[in-house]
């Protein structure tokens, strides 16, 4: 470890309380949700450590009842969040679509009316991205055949956070609901069949204060700049795996960091979110929008706590973490665990809202059950609850947590925070973040060919690499003073996190699906799709990507030259 004496204070106790209240306190409905976060906060207090709580008017979608009928047979169902609201019911013929977007693509390729005026029956969970797709194809609804005995609730939106009112029109218009593998038979079936099906759903849609505490600690050298951690507390019910664990384990964090405060060189900042399920990330991109300038500034990482201390979650060997990252995180992790971690890169979820304006990130889930202990089970695989299928059901309770699990990942949490926040130098690799982003550049380049030439930007890339090598040799003599260091990795991480995972600008949040990476010059791989008619509006969105991409490694350049010259 980093420093024993930090460790040294866990009190797995103090974590395991808010457990046990959190297994009886649901947290999905805003007043649930708000006595929630009050019970954090009492416990925060308890500790005497500060808490400042906000209250923001979030825009969420509450699922209610659900049914699917078909030949006066009713199915129960359950609505995603942000599904359209039809208490009445829509009926309608029903055509099956094979779940995947390649599928997807030939379908609509082949017969574009396929779908006009169905309800369209498909296996899954959460499918935000064929719900919108199927919409704009004129499907009227959607069932999503879900994997288990249990429904998982899920989301319909690809809107990150509360949508801005050119947003809005993203907002699902089509009713869709999941059922169980066991009903989904039944359906699949009678879609095969072409029968006709009568979907109803009730949700709450609308705007809701909502309880959002941050704990701030004071770095004692570098109080300006912080280490971010952060994990939602609303849940499906009682969600006591995704994520009262979670909200725990930040709790003893939190704890152990104010009493030790004195011996942090950097501030940590500790949010627990609202609006996570039913507001689509709505609780942590307010918290962004509301302090942008203060990220932009002063925040050095973004590390996320979702679903750590569940039952049989033993297994450390996929961590998500960005590459700049992956150096400090998998030794972090190994010193923790004796697991040394693959990296996952990160998608675009579990609030995971600070891409845009270019924080680097690590962690999502932590503990996961190993993947022979989940096929043994016969269970199909959930990205929560430390990979147990209670996940987004009503079995999510307190069985669901684990005792000892939770100990190692207050640690490893603990361990993740004191890597970034007290090196005088911050630990992190740039190199590796050029070199994936080169890779994916090269791929484009090959596939734009003569259409669109992007060899410019390969090649800015490569001047890129050699200096920032440069720097980071430097930086290790110890011929670059720390806080210029510091302050060219701040910079540098401004410009290549939005170049790898990001499409708008830095105060904008892009939809709520996993772009490919590096975003801006990602149409380069589909140019091949696009006809005659179309070509020209695909190369102009590639042509003023190149543009925003050379420009952000213009400012990584800039970066790297102000630091050496120091
Ligand atoms: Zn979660």
């Amino acid at each position: 470890m980093l420093d024993k004496s930090f460790h040294d204070c866990i009190d797995v106790d103090f974590a395991w309380d808010l457990v046990k209240r959190f297994s009886g306190q649901p947290r999905e409905k805003p007043a649930d949700a708000n006595r929630g976060a009050e019970i954090i906060v009492e416990q925060l207090r308890s500790s005497g450590i500060p808490v400042t709580v906000h209250e923001p008017i979030l825009f969420l979608s509450l699922p209610g009842p659900a049914s699917i009928e078909i030949g006066g047979k009713r199915f129960q169902a359950k609505p995603p969040a942000f599904s359209a609201i039809v208490p009445s019911g829509l009926t309608a013929p029903m055509e099956y679509m094979a779940p995947t977007r390649r599928e997807f693509a030939r379908h609509q390729r082949l017969d574009p009316e396929r779908y006009r005026g169905k309800i369209v029956v498909t296996e899954g969970i959460s499918l935000p991205m064929l719900t919108s797709e199927i919409e704009e194809m004129g499907a009227v609804g959607i069932i999503a055949v879900n994997p288990g005995e249990r429904i998982h609730w899920s989301t319909a939106s690809t809107i990150w956070g509360t949508p801005g009112i050119e947003a809005m029109a993203r907002l699902p218009k089509i009713p869709s609901a999941g059922v169980n593998r066991n009903d989904g038979a039944i359906i699949l079936a009678a879609a095969q069949r072409r029968e006709t099906a009568t979907i109803r759903t009730e949700l709450e849609q609308g705007w809701f204060p909502q309880k959002l505490p941050v704990v701030h600690i004071d770095g004692a050298i570098e109080p300006d700049r912080f280490v971010f951690l952060h994990g939602h507390y609303d849940s499906w019910q009682v969600g006591v795996g995704d994520n009262g664990t979670g909200n725990a384990c930040m709790l003893e964090v939190a704890r152990v960091l104010w009493q030790m405060r004195e011996k942090l060189r950097r501030s940590v900042r500790l949010a627990w979110w609202p609006g996570h399920s039913t507001g689509r990330y709505a609780g942590s991109t307010w918290y962004l929008d509301a302090h942008a300038a203060d990220f932009a500034k002063g925040c050095i990482i973004q590390m996320n706590c979702d679903s750590p201390g569940c039952r049989w979650a033993t297994d450390y060997s996929v961590i998500t973490m960005m590459a700049e990252t992956v150096y400090a995180v998998t030794a972090l992790v190994e010193r923790v665990t004796g697991q040394k971690p693959k990296p996952k890169r990160p998608n675009r979820s579990s609030d995971y809202t600070f891409y845009n304006i270019g924080i680097p990130g690590a962690f999502m889930a932590s503990s996961m059950m190993p993947g022979v202990d989940i096929e043994k089970r016969g269970w199909h695989r959930v990205g929560g609850c430390g990979g147990n299928i209670a996940w987004h059901t009503e079995d999510d309770i307190m069985e669901i947590a684990d005792r000892g699990v939770l100990s190692k990942d207050i640690a490893l949490y603990l361990e993740a925070v004191l890597t970034f926040a007290n090196p005088q130098v911050l630990p992190f690799d740039f190199g590796a973040a050029i070199k994936e982003i080169s890779a994916t550049v090269d791929a484009y380049v090959k596939a734009a060919g003569h259409r669109l030439d992007l060899g410019s930007v390969a090649r800015a890339l490569e001047v890129l690499a050699a200096k920032v090598g440069g720097f980071h040799k430097a930086v290790a003599e110890g011929r670059i003073a720390a806080r210029a260091a510091n302050e060219a990795m701040r910079e540098l991480s401004r410009a290549l996190v939005p170049l790898n995972y990001a499409r708008g600008g830095p105060y904008e949040q892009d939809p709520a699906v996993t772009l490919p990476p590096v975003p801006l010059l990602s149409i380069a791989a589909d140019l091949d799709v696009y006809d005659r008619n179309c070509i020209g509006f695909a190369l102009a969105t590639l042509l003023r990507g190149r543009n925003a991409a050379l420009d952000a490694i213009d400012r990584a350049d800039a970066a790297v030259i102000r630091a050496m010259a120091n």
